[in-house]
């Protein structure tokens, strides 16, 4: 049974977010409608959950020190990681002691970077998966892509946002492909995943909530993506039956290997009836951004149901529905963005601005949200309302 207590009294619910970005931000508020009590921690000082918290630190979240001191001191009822890159040993060891984290401590510690879930997916569950080969040196680089083929694809094990990604044509681009994954990795240098490259034909993400009463599938998510990094989405991405059956199935196997409760983001490329796991979010994912228009209740809702324990009888969709991000691009430690008026005017549209209090380089900044008669106008309506907001940095 389910008791939620009152913020800011002895009964508090405490849930202590580990990252606070847009999709944390989400989190918190779906979380506060219940009465939950929340704690947005990041590296970083007013980070977007931060602003709409009860209480926020700002910690290397990655020592494992610091982060069992904050646990120690606040005793969060769950703890829920918002990104990878978190002491996960650290989890493993606070969840030993009775801590909840979600969905569980050791699906954090093997979605912490690509080598833990593509291995588990890969060896473990024996489920298809683009080849693959991991480096450490240039060397070892060089021979995995001519092992693995052109064209593959390069990444930073710990990297998101397509940082550090590239496309390998042939041998001539090797170099350069080795010297981009080692500058846009998020710990700097280091190990790289080559992926032979999956001329798929479209590719989704399938939202997959594990709940107290079993597993529920949102309907599939459609996406573009620009050289690794999220543009747009939209739901229901139209597929063939055995295809959504067969997406179904791959990702229950996987969720259920994971275990916990809370929604997991798994990407899928699809090519004919084929299905091919990509990786996996044990939380929300960017791309399910567009669930904020397109369901009754959005991934961060069903997250926090899930967490707290609440059932989750149905989500109902209204239809096709888009996402559209906002970017940034220059430098700025106060951007302002105008024209809203015209982001606005159209029927059935709407905007999230993160309130992001940097931008250095390109940085999502917000995102718009349309429902339309079809995919097609859905998408339209989603670009036009993004690409009218104007960002000054
Ligand atoms: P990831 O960060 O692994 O989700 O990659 C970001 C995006 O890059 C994916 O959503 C795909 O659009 C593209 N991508 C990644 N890996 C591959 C691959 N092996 N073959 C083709 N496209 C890929």
């Amino acid at each position: 049974m389910t008791t939620i207590g009152t913020p800011n009294t002895t009964s508090q619910t405490k849930l202590m977010l580990l990252g606070s970005g847009e999709l944390g931000k989400e989190v918190a508020i779906a979380a506060q409608r219940l009465g939950v009590e929340v704690i947005a921690v990041d590296r970083y000082e007013n980070a977007p959950a931060m602003q709409v918290a009860h209480k926020s630190y700002t910690i290397p979240m990655q020592d494992g020190g610091a982060l069992r001191a904050l646990v120690e001191s606040e005793r969060p009822d769950h703890i829920v990681p918002e990104i990878e890159a978190i002491s996960t040993d650290t989890l493993v060891e606070l969840e030993a002691e009775g801590y909840s984290v979600t969905p569980t401590a050791r699906a954090a510690k093997l979605t912490m970077d690509r080598e833990g879930i593509r291995k588990f997916v890969s060896n473990d569950l024996g489920i298809k998966t683009s080849e693959y080969a991991f480096a450490d040196t240039k060397e070892d680089f060089e021979e995995a892509c001519l092992q693995i083929g052109f064209p593959c694809v390069v990444k930073p094990i710990m990297s998101s946002s397509g940082k550090g990604q590239s496309t390998v044509h042939d041998e001539s681009s090797m170099g350069p492909a080795w010297s981009i994954a080692q500058d846009g990795g998020r710990t700097g240098a280091g190990r790289v995943i080559v992926e032979g490259f999956v001329d798929f034909d479209y590719e989704i993400t399938l939202l997959t909530l594990r709940h107290r009463d079993g597993t529920t599938f949102v309907d599939p998510i459609g996406h573009r993506q620009e050289d690794g990094d999220y543009q747009e989405s939209w739901q229901p991405q139209p597929m063939t039956k055995a295809t959504l059956t067969e997406a179904q199935r791959m990702a229950k196997t996987v969720t259920e290997g994971l275990g916990g409760h809370g929604i997991f983001g798994v990407e899928l490329f699809i090519k004919g009836e084929e299905v091919i796991f990509s990786e996996l979010s044990p939380r929300p994912h960017d791309t399910g951004m567009v669930t904020m228009i397109s369901q009754n209740l959005s991934q961060f809702a069903l997250h926090a149901r899930a967490i707290l324990g609440l059932p989750i009888p149905n989500i109902r969709q209204y239809g096709p529905s888009a996402s559209h991000v906002v970017m940034g691009k220059g430098s700025s430690k106060s951007p302002s963005f105008g024209n809203l008026e015209s982001a606005l005017e159209e029927d059935d549209t709407d905007l999230r601005l993160f309130g992001k209090p940097e931008v250095k380089g390109e940085r999502r900044l917000g995102v718009c949200l349309s429902l339309g008669a079809s995919i097609d106008e859905a998408r339209e309506k989603a670009e036009k309302a993004a690409n009218s907001v104007e960002v000054r940095l």
